[in-house]
C-alpha cells in the first residue's frame, strides 16, 4: 500500500514527502482509510507504531473543508480534541500535527499542566482547529471558560490505557459530556484489557472498526532482547555503566521503577562521567523538555527515565534501552522495548535482573510468549585464592554464578570489571546469600561493598 492511494490532499501529500516517509505503517494503512471515511475506531497500537499519523493524517484531511486563513478566532472553532495522558506525549503529538499540517491553513495547539497557562489561554483565544491536551489542563481550562469544545467533530483517546491507569477516567467522562453527541471518536490503547473495553463501549459507537497491528504484545521482532543476570540489586549501576562503556551507547533509556531510582541513577553515572541525566514526573515540565532536548542533542547519552515520564517520547531511532529494573507490569516491558526498533529500526533492550525478580520476569515471558535469552554479568577475575581454598572456608556461595562473588577495587566501574557469559546455568535462580541464617549468637557484620557503591556504603 502506498501513501496515494488513501486520496489524501495534495498539501498533506507533500508534508509526508518532506517528513520522509514513504509507505505508510501497517497501523496507518489500515486507519487511515476508516478514518477518513468517519467511522469509529478502536485501535491496538503502541508508541512507535506510527498510530500519530495514523489518526492525524485523516483528521487533517477531514478537516480540510474547514481550513482558512481567516484571522477572526471565530473561524477557527476547537474541531478535533486529541487527549493524551502525559505532557510529553501531548507534546509529541503537538509536534507531529505541526509537521503533518504545515502547509495548511488549520491551526493547532497543545495545553498541559505544570506550565503557566497564559500563553496556551492566548493561543486557545486566537483560535485553533486542533487541540491536543492532557484531561486536567483541558477542564482547567474549560472551567475558566478559555475554550469551547461544542464544535469538536473528532475525539482522539491516545494510550487510553495508561490514561486509565493514571486515574483520569472521571476527567474523561466530564470532558466527553461536554462534546457534541454526534462525532467520530477514535480510541487507541496498547492493550485491549476489560477496562478499555469498557470505555470503548462509553465513548465510543456500537460498532466501532477494531484495528489490531500485528500482535505487539509479542515485542517488536527487530528488537533483540537480553536479560542480564546480576548478583544482587547494588551491582545493577556497574552493570549499566559496563554496558554502556562496553557497547559504546550512546543514546539509551535506561528505564527505572521509581523516581527516587531515576534521580539516584543519573547523579550516579555522572559521577562516573558518563552524561546522564533523569526524567519523571517530580520534575518540572520545562526540566523534562530541557533533558529532552538534550538527549536528542547527544548531550545527554543516558536517559534515565521511568515509565510514566517515557511514554510518549519520541527519539527516532533509538539503538538501545536498559531495564534497570524489571517493570511490575509486563505491558510496561513492551511499551519500553517499543522504544527501541521503531519504524523498522533495529533495537537491542537489554534488562538487568536479580535472584528476585524471577517472578517479574516469568510474567514477562508468559506474556511474550517465549523466553528471553539470559546472560551474567560477573566479575571477570575469580579470586585465585578463593579457588584454592576448600569449599566450606570460601566466601558465600553466589546466589546466582557458580563462582564465589568478591566485589574488589578492580571492580570499580570504568575498568570494565564485568564480563558477560552465555548462562544457561544461570537459571534457575536461587535465594539470596543475605538470607541465609547464621549459627545462633554470631551477627553479620554489615558488608561493605567499596567498589561498587563508590566507597561509603553498606550491603
Ligand atoms: P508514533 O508511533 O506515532 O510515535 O511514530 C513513531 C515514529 O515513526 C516517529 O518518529 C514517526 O515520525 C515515525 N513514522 C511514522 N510514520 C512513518 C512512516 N510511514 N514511515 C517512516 N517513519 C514513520
Amino acid at each position: 500500500m502506498s501513501f496515494e492511494s488513501f486520496g489524501l490532499h495534495p498539501d498533506l501529500m507533500r508534508a509526508i514527502a518532506e517528513v520522509g516517509y514513504t509507505s505508510p505503517t501497517p497501523i496507518q494503512s489500515q486507519a487511515i482509510p476508516v478514518v477518513i471515511e468517519g467511522k469509529d475506531v478502536m485501535g491496538a497500537a503502541q508508541t512507535g507504531t506510527g498510530k500519530t499519523a495514523a489518526f492525524t493524517l485523516p483528521i487533517l484531511q477531514r478537516l480540510m473543508p474547514h481550513a482558512n486563513s481567516s484571522a477572526s478566532p471565530a473561524r477557527h472553532p476547537v474541531r478535533a480534541l486529541i487527549l493524551a495522558p502525559t505532557r510529553e506525549l501531548a507534546d509529541q503529538i503537538s509536534q507531529n500535527v505541526t509537521q503533518y499540517a504545515r502547509h495548511v491553513p488549520l491551526r493547532s495547539t497543545v495545553v498541559f499542566g505544570g506550565v503557566d497557562m497564559n500563553p496556551q489561554t492566548a493561543a486557545l483565544r486566537s483560535g485553533i482547529e486542533i487541540l491536543i491536551a492532557t484531561p486536567g489542563r483541558l477542564l482547567d481550562h474549560v472551567q475558566q471558560k478559555t475554550v469551547s469544545l461544542s464544535s469538536v467533530s473528532v475525539l482522539v483517546l491516545d494510550e487510553a490505557d495508561r490514561m486509565l491507569d493514571m486515574g483520569f477516567l472521571p476527567d474523561l467522562q466530564r470532558i466527553v459530556n461536554l462534546l457534541p453527541k454526534a462525532r467520530q471518536s477514535l480510541l487507541f490503547s496498547a492493550t485491549f484489557s476489560p477496562e478499555i473495553r469498557k470505555l470503548a463501549k462509553t465513548f465510543l459507537d456500537d460498532h466501532p472498526v477494531v484495528i489490531e497491528v500485528a500482535a505487539r504484545n509479542a515485542a517488536a521482532e527487530n528488537v533483540s532482547q537480553v536479560v542480564y543476570v546480576v548478583d544482587r540489586a547494588e551491582s545493577k549501576r556497574a552493570a549499566v555503566a559496563h554496558l554502556v562503556r562496553s557497547q559504546g551507547l550512546r543514546q539509551v533509556i535506561v528505564f527505572t521503577n521509581t523516581k527516587i531510582g531515576a534521580s539516584r541513577l543519573a547523579r550516579e553515572l555522572q559521577r562516573e562521567g558518563i552524561p546522564a541525566d533523569a526524567i519523571h514526573g517530580d520534575k518540572s515540565q520545562p526540566e523534562r523538555l530541557a533533558t529532552l532536548e538534550r538527549f536528542k542533542k547527544g548531550e545527554v547519552e543516558v536517559m534515565v527515565a521511568t515509565d510514566v515520564a517515557a511514554r510518549g517520547l519520541d527519539i527516532a531511532e533509538l539503538p538501545a534501552v536498559i531495564n534497570f529494573d524489571l517493570p511490575y507490569s509486563p505491558e510496561d516491558y513492551v511499551h519500553r522495548i517499543g522504544r527501541t526498533g521503531r519504524a523498522g529500526a533495529s533495537g537491542q533492550a537489554m534488562s538487568l535482573m536479580v535472584a528476585e525478580d524471577q517472578r517479574l520476569l516469568a510474567e514477562i515471558e508468559k506474556m511474550l510468549r517465549r523466553s528471553i535469552p539470559k546472560e551474567s554479568l560477573r566479575p571477570q577475575r575469580e579470586p585465585e585464592r578463593a579457588k584454592s581454598m576448600p569449599q566450606e572456608k570460601r566466601a558465600p556461595q553466589d546466589p546466582i554464578f557458580s563462582q564465589p562473588y568478591q566485589p574488589k577495587a578492580a571492580d570499580a566501574v570504568g575498568q570494565a570489571p564485568l564480563v558477560s557469559g552465555s548462562t544457561a546455568s544461570a537459571a534457575p535462580v536461587k535465594p539470596a546469600v543475605s538470607g541465609r541464617a547464621l549459627p545462633s549468637g554470631i551477627r553479620r557484620a554489615p558488608r561493605t561493598v567499596p567498589a561498587l557503591l563508590g566507597g561509603k556504603q553498606k550491603a
